[in-house]
């Protein structure tokens, strides 16, 4: 029998969607069952919160998830959450449901709304860190991230193929409006020539004087990683740009939604069941407001509010040997 103050948890997946998401809805549900505690799913995000759409969720309805990409509680945006009536209608429907404890896998706008949902309601809220894009500070690694480098990456080889010659230059775009943990970690797995995020300052002459020196080094290939948030117009607008300044046919490829795809890697399902788990046994030492993590291999709490107001740096030594890298 259960003596917490816990007994019936909630679940959601909210915003973009991440590879291992399902990973930790199952973690979350075996963990909570496991703790003789009810688990429901809220369907499509804070949607099913506000309008009370969400399915009762037991052992064997996680069976044969942990492998699977996307999430089947789906994910959805939602308007009516960023208005406080709509943030107290979900209240509403917790305290009518009985449940005590939401558990939110998303990223950073999710978690803002988590963290607005604690002011309008008393149970307690705690987030996990679901995003491809790993721009959250208080872990080091945010679940769907390693899955969404190795589906670029594999698009990277077969550029790679391709690019046989140095006529060819391809500036492939990947996710990261603000943060330029994909683009980093493709540039690097890649072996990428230049390596554009939005955190470091760049200059197209210095670009160009690259892609010439290549050329004349006699490097049959030249590939450029680029996050989407680091150049206006992304790689489109940057491959006529350069074009035009060196003469070479610089080509874009923009990923775009494959990179939220696949089924999740494992170090995604080990990171999903990791958190989901402790999710479950942080909320039955009576923490709220808090994201779960993993800091230097050891489980963390964060709270929600420093989750996006602390900027989390790319690794400065990856960025310092790039260029010796790319010779
Ligand atoms: P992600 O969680 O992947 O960053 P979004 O930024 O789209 O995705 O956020 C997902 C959902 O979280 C939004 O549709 C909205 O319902 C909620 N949300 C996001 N930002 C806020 C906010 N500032 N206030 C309240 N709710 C928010």
């Amino acid at each position: 029998m259960n003596d917490h103050k816990v007994h019936k948890i909630g679940v959601l997946t909210s915003g973009g969607d991440a590879p291992g998401m399902n990973a930790a809805t199952r973690a979350i549900v075996r963990t909570a069952t496991y703790y003789g505690l009810d688990i429901i799913g809220f369907m499509k995000g804070y949607y099913g919160l506000v309008h009370n759409e969400f399915i009762e969720l037991n052992n064997r309805s996680v069976s044969n998830t942990i492998q699977r990409g996307g999430t089947f509680l789906r994910s959805a945006r939602c308007q009516e959450f960023r208005t406080e009536e709509g943030r107290k209608q979900a209240a509403r429907n917790l305290e009518q449901l009985g449940v005590d404890t939401l558990l939110v896998i998303g990223g950073d706008g999710s978690l803002r709304g988590a963290h607005l949902l604690t002011e309008v309601w008393q149970g307690q809220v705690i987030g996990l860190p679901g995003t491809i894009d790993n721009d959250l500070a208080g872990t080091d690694y945010t679940i769907g991230f390693f899955t969404a480098l190795d589906t670029a990456l594999d698009a990277i080889d077969k550029l790679r193929d391709t690019a046989d010659a140095i006529d060819r230059v391809f500036i492939v775009e990947v996710m990261g409006r603000m943060a330029g943990f994909i683009a980093q970690g493709v540039g690097i797995g890649g072996g990428a020539e230049e390596i554009i995020v939005p955190e470091y300052a760049f200059d197209i002459d210095t670009i160009s004087e690259h892609i010439e020196l290549a050329k004349n080094k006699g490097k049959v290939s030249f590939i450029m990683v680029l996050a989407e948030g680091a150049y206006e117009g992304g790689a489109m607008v940057l491959s006529q740009v350069l074009t035009e300044k060196t003469g070479i046919a610089c080509r874009p490829c923009v990923l775009g939604y494959i990179q939220r795809g696949g089924s999740p890697a494992a170090l995604d399902r080990i990171l999903a069941t990791k958190l989901g788990a402790y999710s479950v046994e942080a909320a039955l030492q009576g923490v709220s407001g808090v994201m779960v993590g993993l800091i230097n291999k050891e489980l963390s709490l964060t709270p929600l509010e420093k989750t996006w107001t602390e900027k989390k740096p790319l690794d400065a030594y990856l960025e310092k040997i790039q260029p010796i890298l790319a010779q």
